[in-house]
């Protein structure tokens, strides 16, 4: 496993908002060697955030397609 532990994740989603396109939670972080973003697992959505250097930078993408989406 990496460094970062699963509560430090729990907490790290708590921030992430509803998704923009089907409006559902199922989000979850994906993480790739140096990328990691936000992406929904709802069937037949799927909608991605772009990848970001790290965790807090993949939630404030993902949230900012949110908030764009309900203005
Ligand atoms: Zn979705």
């Amino acid at each position: 496993m990496t460094s970062t532990s699963d509560s430090v994740l729990e907490t790290k989603l708590a921030e992430v908002r509803p998704c923009p396109q089907c409006g559902q939670t199922a989000t979850d972080l994906m993480q790739r060697i140096v990328y990691v973003r936000v992406q929904c697992f709802t069937h037949g959505c799927e909608h991605r955030g772009p990848w970001e250097p790290t965790v807090d930078d993949a939630i404030a993408a993902w949230n900012a397609l949110a908030h764009a989406e309900t203005l």
